[in-house]
């Protein structure tokens, strides 16, 4: 068999992948009793669910297009590589958080990982009105612990260096993060859509926000320029799948090296959008207020759960090059140490907040949107919910370096009723 990319179907996949020891001991040594279903629902690749007799597996294959959009968008292989090396990071940063990789073949651009069984999206889940036990714990401990631990407070100064220099070539991904996110919401990109007549008042107002668009620039310049740690670059609700007590992460090909709050500030954002879109999905109003408070404890509590595992990781595994203990525990000077700590996450609450912001822009007024809001059918109750969700995006932009906690937050969530 040539090593030339082919894509994979569901009538190729077995004669192609049969031979593979991991496929027999996975799935069942006889390929032709093998069940082969195409699932993929995000916005680039092919997913694939193999079945036999010993099991199931995923096959992720990248496409060398934009599956949203098709070939007129042509997008590189290459980045089932950044998602491969991302998944075994995010496995030795924080065990059990991510499928497990079974196989990758960078000329196929193929990955055969874990199939998490019986979850279901994030999204899936919070649209039917059901709740996640234990999700802010595990994003908040996955958030702090592949920051933490992915960074120069963590890694000798080399392997950080070739870690970045790897990622650094996710080029056309990040594009994809800059132009999409950053900058095309803010004008009348070609590529955008929103609800239209409805929101057509309140985006002009934002397009024409200059201390808008200048905090957003200083965001974008954030993502571009500061490097701080191996990111999973596309953590929204779409990315997390979860039973009723269990929540993993899939899906980090967007991977990059940038800031410590880019994460769980996108993450933070599609929480707000879920929290504003709940009313149309759930018809009862005190079932429907339930939920909502319990998003909110959600955000409240990934938040937490940051803080005292990065503050735990600063204390017992701050063996990177960044703020030396020989500066200060050693020396008896762990008032400093632990004010560093309190300053840099006063700092990463800054970035998430202007990151929660942004996404939720992007998310109503950009090329890729979020079903929760997406599948409303009244056009004036969706724009109702997308209006509450941009206001309190320029809010959270604008007063980012002002809002003093999680709780100012959470409260200019609930205004925005
Ligand atoms: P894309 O990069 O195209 O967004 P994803 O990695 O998000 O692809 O996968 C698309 C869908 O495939 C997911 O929404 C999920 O339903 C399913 N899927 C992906 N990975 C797994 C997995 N490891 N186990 C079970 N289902 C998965
Ligand atoms: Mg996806
Ligand atoms: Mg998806
Ligand atoms: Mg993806």
């Amino acid at each position: 068999m040539s090593n030339d990319y082919k894509p994979l179907s569901p009538e190729t996949l077995g004669q192609r992948l049969g031979g593979l020891d991991v496929m027999k001991q996975a799935v069942g040594g006889n390929a032709d009793a093998w069940t082969v279903r195409e699932v993929g629902d995000g916005n680039l690749n092919l997913v694939f669910i193999v079945e036999g007799d010993a099991g199931s597996v995923i096959v992720k294959q990248a496409l060398p297009y934009v599956r949203l959009v098709g070939d007129s968008w042509p997008l590189p292989l290459k980045r089932a590589f950044f998602e491969y090396h991302a998944l075994i990071r995010q496995e030795a940063r924080d065990p059990g958080s991510v499928p497990q990789v079974l196989h990758f073949d960078e000329s196929q651009a193929l990955i055969v990982m874990e199939r998490l069984q019986p979850h279901i999206i994030l999204r899936q889940q919070t649209m039917e009105g059901r709740k996640v036990a234990g999700l802010g714990q595990t994003l908040g401990l996955f958030a702090a612990r592949t920051a933490f631990r992915g960074s120069d407070l963590s890694m000798t100064a080399g392997d950080k260096k070739a870690d970045a220099a790897l990622f650094a070539g996710n080029v056309e991904l990040c594009d994809i993060t800059e132009s999409l996110v950053f900058t095309d919401p803010y004008y009348d990109a070609e590529m955008n859509r929103h609800t239209t007549p409805q929101l057509d008042g309140i985006v002009a107002d934002l397009r024409r926000d200059e201390a808008l668009k200048v905090e957003v620039q200083h965001m974008k310049r954030a993502f571009t320029s500061r490097g701080e740690t191996m990111c999973h670059g596309d953590l929204h609700a779409g990315s997390i799948m979860v039973t009723g007590e269990q929540s993993r992460i899939i899906d980090p090909e967007f991977a990059f090296y940038g800031p410590f709050g880019f994460d769980i500030g996108m993450l933070i954002g599609n929480y707000l959008m879920a929290y504003h879109a709940m009313p149309a999905h759930i018809s009862d109003a005190d079932a429907c207020r339930d939920f909502q408070d319990w998003i909110l404890s959600v955000i409240d509590e990934t938040w937490s759960v940051f803080r005292e595992e990065f503050l735990r990781l600063w204390r017992t595994e701050r063996t990177g090059i960044l703020y030396p203990k020989a500066l200060y525990e050693d020396q008896g000077h762990h008032f400093a140490s632990e004010s560093a700590a309190e300053q840099l996450l006063g700092e990463i609450f800054r970035d998430l907040v202007g990151f929660a912001g942004i996404e939720m822009h992007r998310r109503i007024l950009g090329l890729a949107h979020v079903a929760e809001l997406d599948t409303i059918e009244d056009e004036d109750l969706k724009a109702r919910c997308e209006a509450k969700c941009l206001k309190l995006g320029q809010f959270l932009v604008i007063n980012r370096n002002r809002l003093t906690g999680m709780d100012a937050v959470l409260a200019a969530a609930r205004r925005a009723e």
